[in-house]
């Protein structure tokens, strides 16, 4: 097979595989075609997207923009907010964590079960100690357990990881109540960075409305732009407190800008992308995602709910978590799968598709069924 043929067979197999994804947090219904001039062009958002900056070949401009509009939407104030166009979801918690370690050098940070692994990973890079809360049933931080501990590290600044939208049963961490603990301790030096890598570009929208934002308490909050949103390449934002960043900044003279971004060059097409994004869709559009999104999810719980499969979602979420599904159900529709199963309604997901995917479950079970009346008949 020659290079060209492969190029050609990769497309078709992304383009097959693609249709089928119920089990990961991609949307995949936009159009960026108007952007895809823009590819041919080195464009690097390299040094603070609000410093001026000696490359010239970039987007700050609209990066600037992308946090306008997640700081906004998350309430933060006005006069005290910055952030950046990330990589991902990943590298947000690893900035929300480094500004946390910054604020309080000697903190523990606390956080759940339930927490993203890039969580745990990017607490062994900081090199912070920490201690890990039980999660609920339902996924969610166990309060109870968190005052305990906390308690026992009264002496200690705490860091609280908050996790808005878990992984695995999308669930949402109180922010107001971790802060209300906090106070009860007397605990003043604290940092709550909230990882709302999947919900929170819907966070707002969500009734009743779940504590998440700076309002609510928390000190930076971090989301993937590839997720609810959409895009062909993985991106995230970091919104956190520009009286932290100023801490951490320093100036480098090379690249005439300000050194408070994890990496030096950055993606420039990415907040190029998001910014299109979010002003074709606007609040509204993004409600209206969520509107339908949630819908998706209420009807394929209850899809499940008729052929007998104990389905259940937590409040508000876009993902139904059901028993473990079977090896080929599992690799059909590409699903995330540990001790229990999830399909995560992202936008694009269509009751077609939840459709064919319940037609599976019946068909398997009838078969399933069909052996064991066979297994029967012959021990009979
Ligand atoms: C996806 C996700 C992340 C990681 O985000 P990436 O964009 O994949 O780096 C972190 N936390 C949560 C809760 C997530 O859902």
């Amino acid at each position: 097979m020659d290079n060209e043929q492969r190029i050609d067979e990769l497309l078709t197999q992304i383009i097959e595989e693609k249709d089928r994804v119920i089990g990961y947090p991609v949307a995949k219904d936009f159009d960026y075609s108007r952007l895809y001039e823009f590819l041919k062009h080195p464009i690097n958002n390299i040094g603070d997207p609000y410093e001026g900056n000696t490359y010239k070949v970039q987007t700050h401009e609209m990066e600037r923009e992308v946090v306008d509009f997640f700081a906004q939407l998350f309430r933060a104030d006005p006069t005290d907010y910055w952030g950046y166009v990330t990589n991902g979801g990943s590298e947000s918690n690893l900035y929300g964590l480094y500004l946390a370690r910054e604020s309080h050098p000697n903190a523990m940070v606390y956080f759940s079960e339930s927490t993203h692994y890039s969580v745990r990973k990017n607490i062994h890079l900081l090199n912070l100690p920490s201690i890990t809360i039980r999660a609920q049933e339902n996924g969610e931080l166990d309060y109870g357990d968190l005052e305990n501990t906390l308690q026992l590290n009264r002496h200690k600044p705490a860091i609280i990881l908050t996790t808005f939208g878990t992984t695995m049963t999308e669930a949402k961490d109180d922010v107001s109540k971790v802060k209300g603990i906090l106070k009860k301790l007397a605990i003043q030096n604290h940092y709550i960075h909230c990882d709302a890598a999947l919900a929170g570009s819907y966070g707002p929208f969500i009734e009743p409305r779940i504590p998440f934002d700076f309002q609510d308490g928390a000190d930076s909050i971090s989301i993937s732009g590839h997720k609810f949103i959409g895009s062909p390449f993985p991106s995230g934002v970091i919104i956190a407190k520009r009286s932290l960043r100023d801490r951490i900044a320093r100036g480098i003279s090379y690249i005439g800008s300000l050194d408070t971004t994890i990496t030096g060059s950055r993606n420039g097409h990415s907040p190029l992308f998001l910014w299109y994004a979010i002003k074709k869709m606007g609040v509204k559009g993004l409600e209206e995602r969520y509107r339908h999104s949630l819908e998706i999810a209420q009807y394929c719980k209850e899809e499940l709910i008729k052929i007998g499969i104990k389905a259940w979602t937590n409040p508000g979420a876009i993902t139904v978590v059901l028993p473990k599904v079977s090896d080929p159900i599992k690799k059909k529709w590409q699903l995330a799968t540990d001790h229990i199963t999830h399909v995560i309604c992202m936008p694009n997901v269509s009751k077609q598709q939840i459709d064919e995917f319940i037609q599976d479950m019946v068909q398997e079970r009838k078969s399933a069924t069909d052996t064991s009346d066979r297994a029967f008949a012959i021990q009979a």
